[in-house]
């Protein structure tokens, strides 16, 4: 062995040593969390390359492309760049790629487009009003999400439309035509040369059972398939690593039973059962220890999932120091709650001297964030949200994206749809719903209807029409001429109008638009520079934009050193030093939709552990009394699963004294008081010496970076400079010169100091 190997051995316990070095046939891991699962693929994949495999013929699935990203980096300090050609990523994308290489088995060209989910339900909206049909009750998000269950249940259209018992589950007496909208929107998408996300792990399917031949090159191309979250895979997904890996059978599966929160998706705990079922001579290593968390936190999450009785048995302990209660904060309202946590984190990060990027707060759904929000901003604190409205779902860059999609691919009816009248050349809904039509009829496809619209449409919009078909087609010149992603995109930005148009809007809204498209030119320049794009054709970005997931947003900046905001779904497999969970009130977490069945609650619980277990030193719940849902104020109880977390580990004092309260809160849990609007502090007539008044809204600064010399504001002493600093441990003071008080010392954890 080499040197190095050592070296990365020595920091492994003694069965994650085992499960690094196993050599050939099935593995499974099945452990709590912390317990250093994906630490185990990450070395076990170094050590695989060093061993002398191909790193080419590694295929590793994760849950984010951002995981495969860190995974792959902890990869390459060990081994070099050989590591970047491990095919790594999400289900997803993996076999998007060699979707794209074997098209032609499956009728699609390599360059066909993939529908998001806005673009699946733009088209089952316009089948359904096709079909004359009652959209509220047949509503697109509804039956969009049959067709998903079906599909990742292996189910075609046609098998669904034939078969009353596969459709009995799906209350088919309501939607008795969801077989035919099925059939009818499977053909749309090959119409179009589009694929759902659904369909990239469906046609996989097809893919290899109906070619034997692909299934071969793929089953020996790669020797080695690895899986981590696996408790979260689906039937799909499954049969596909399954089939991949049945001829070397070199498979390594990891994952938690515990830790399965996409059950609603279709994956499936079953798959770990049905594992050693198919791997008869399996291998199974189980991993005891955590390393995460602190013995509070540990303890804490195992007195929770004990309630669950559908689960596979183990044990979790570590060895980490005791470490702090768990804070339960209680607040008034779902705004205080925002400024009480964003006050803890304030307050912590500056007593302990940590980082912005050292918390994060969890929550069930993403419009919890808003308080939180607007809390962390007025007390200075950066953070980031993950999920939510993603930057590749707002309208300007979506907008420019159906540009490049369909200068791709002509067939692409959502992004004809969406770029036709944009910027505005007078082309209404009545003229597409003509074209659509007439495409049907003619059983041609829009752009051919649009390259030749005064012949097929005629009349004053077949000018615009074709002007816009011409465009189009000197965009497409560009392609055949080899020009990589960015001058193109950059090309189509300008001459489209779309840049002019948000340049011309002065508002806020649209300067943030037109920042917007210039941060995605930015990003689609930084795709063709980057040494590991070997493909740099417009074809190819698009391919690496559609497959992002919510927990793979861009950075806002460079800069790192932020509070992460995310719901707890997108927090699998992270840690963080600090973490908040929020929102735990009955009917929020767990949510309401998830009370039906023991199964939803059990699930719901799992996803309780999930966020307990992501915290490494401290833990804190909050719940709020009130809260405003849909537009109303609604009172809130407690969640019980506060109650279900052994007492021994929680702090509830704060609960029962609430928190030392910001200025800006007025320092009232009391839900009455935090409704009635806060007036700025009236000056009072007492001299500045005595007490200082401060501005209206007094806001705290994030003082890690004050010095000597700064000009600072404070609660009661006013304006002074900062003479000093003083480092005492992990204290931090600062000597600062109040103008008519005089030299004052002042413990930075604890000061609420402005700096101006
Ligand atoms: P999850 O179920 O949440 O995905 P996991 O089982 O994948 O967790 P890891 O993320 O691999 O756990 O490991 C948790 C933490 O413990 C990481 O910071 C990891 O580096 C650390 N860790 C794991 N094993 C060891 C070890 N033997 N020595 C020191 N640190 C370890
Ligand atoms: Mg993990």
């Amino acid at each position: 062995r080499s040197k190095k190997t050592e070296n990365y051995l020595q920091t492994l316990n003694e069965p994650q040593r085992e499960a690094v070095l196993h050599g050939e046939g099935p593995l499974m891991i099945i452990a709590g969390a912390g317990s250093g699962k994906t630490r185990v693929l990450t070395f076990r994949i170094a050590h695989l390359i060093e061993k002398g495999v191909d790193p080419f013929r590694i295929l590793s699935l994760t849950f984010t492309n951002k995981a495969a990203g860190e995974m792959r980096q902890r990869i390459e300090n060990e081994v070099g760049y050989e590591a970047r050609n491990i095919w790594m990523g999400t289900f997803h994308s993996v076999f998007a790629k060699i979707l794209r290489i074997e098209a032609r088995h499956l009728g699609y060209t390599s360059d066909f487009s993939i529908y998001d989910t806005d673009d699946s339900k733009s088209l089952l909206r316009s089948i359904i009003r096709e079909f004359k049909l009652d959209d509220k009750v047949y509503k697109a998000n509804v039956v969009y999400n049959r067709i998903s269950g079906a599909k990742n249940r292996l189910v075609s259209a046609e098998d669904y439309a034939n078969n009353p018992v596969i459709q009995a589950d799906d209350d088919a007496a309501r939607m008795k035509e969801l077989g035919r909208i099925y059939k009818t929107y499977v053909g749309r998408c090959f119409q179009a040369n589009a694929m759902d996300f659904d369909d990239l792990l469906f046609n996989t399917n097809i893919l290899f059972r109906d070619f034997p031949d692909v299934l071969y090159k793929y089953q020996h191309k790669f020797q080695h398939v690895m899986v981590d979250e696996f408790q979260d895979t689906n039937v799909s997904q499954y049969l596909i690593t399954r089939k991949l890996s049945a001829a070397h059978r070199n498979i390594c599966v990891v994952g938690d039973d515990a830790q399965s929160i996409y059950a609603f998706r279709g994956a499936n705990i079953e798959n770990i059962l049905n594992f050693e079922k198919d791997f008869p001579d399996v291998k199974t290593i189980k991993l005891e220890q955590n390393y995460r968390s602190t013995s509070t936190i540990v303890n804490a999450a195992n007195s929770v999932i004990a309630r669950n009785k559908t689960q596979l048995e183990k044990k979790t302990f570590t060895a980490n120091e005791e470490g702090s209660l768990i804070d339960v904060i209680k607040a008034g309202s779902d705004n205080e709650e925002g400024r009480m946590v964003a006050t803890a984190i304030f307050e912590e990060k500056m007593q302990k001297s940590l980082k912005n990027e050292n918390f994060a707060i969890l929550y069930r759904t993403n419009a919890q964030s808003r308080s939180f929000e607007e809390a962390l901003r007025k007390l200075g604190l950066k953070y980031r949200i993950i999920g939510g409205m993603s930057f590749y779902q707002r309208k300007e860059i979506k907008d420019l994206l159906g540009y490049l999609r369909f200068i791709v691919n002509q067939k692409d009816e959502e992004a004809f749809k969406r770029i036709i009248n944009l910027p505005k050349r007078g082309i209404g809904d009545g003229t597409v719903a003509k074209i659509n039509v007439t495409a049907a009829d003619q059983g041609l496809g829009f752009w051919e209807i649009a390259s030749n619209a005064t012949y097929y449409i005629g009349g004053r919009t077949a000018a615009p029409i074709e002007q816009f078909a011409t465009l189009i087609k000197s965009y497409k010149l560009l392609i055949e001429e080899g020009k990589d992603a960015y001058e193109i995109a950059s090309h189509v930005a300008k001459t489209s109008k779309l840049l002019k148009e948000l340049y011309d809007d002065k508002t806020v809204e649209g300067l943030s638009r037109y920042e917007n498209v210039q941060e995605l030119l930015n990003g689609i320049k930084e795709f063709v520079d980057s040494e590991e794009t070997e493909d740099k054709s417009l074809s190819a970005f698009l391919q690496s934009v559609s497959l992002l997931t919510n927990a793979d947003e861009p950075d806002e900046d460079a800069d790192h050193d932020r509070v992460t905001l995310m719901t707890i779904h997108s927090a699998k497999g992270l840690e963080f030093r600090n973490v908040f969970v929020v929102g735990l009130e009955e009917d929020l977490f767990p949510s309401q939709m998830m009370l039906e069945s023991r199964q939803d609650l059990e699930e719901e619980r799992r996803l309780f552990y999930v966020a307990i277990t992501r915290a490494e030193q401290k833990l804190s719940f909050s719940y709020a009394e009130s809260r405003y849902q849909w537009g109303r104020l609604k009172m809130c109880e407690p969640s019980r699963f506060l109650l279900e977390v052994d007492k021994t580990y929680l702090n509830v004092t704060r609960l029962l004294a609430g928190m030392d309260p910001t200025p800006a809160s007025g320092g009232s849990t009391s839900f009455v008081r935090n409704l009635t609007p806060r007036r700025p502090t009236e000056p009072r007539n007492v001299p500045a010496a005595k007490a200082h008044a401060p501005s209206g809204d007094f806001k705290p600064s994030d003082t890690s970076h004050l010095k000597a010399g700064d000009k600072v504001e404070h609660m009661k002493f006013g304006f002074g400079t900062v003479v000093k600093m003083d480092v005492d441990g992990t204290d931090r003071k600062a000597v600062v010169r109040f103008d008519g008080v005089g030299e004052k010392t002042l413990l930075l954890s604890f000061a609420k100091l402005r700096i101006l």
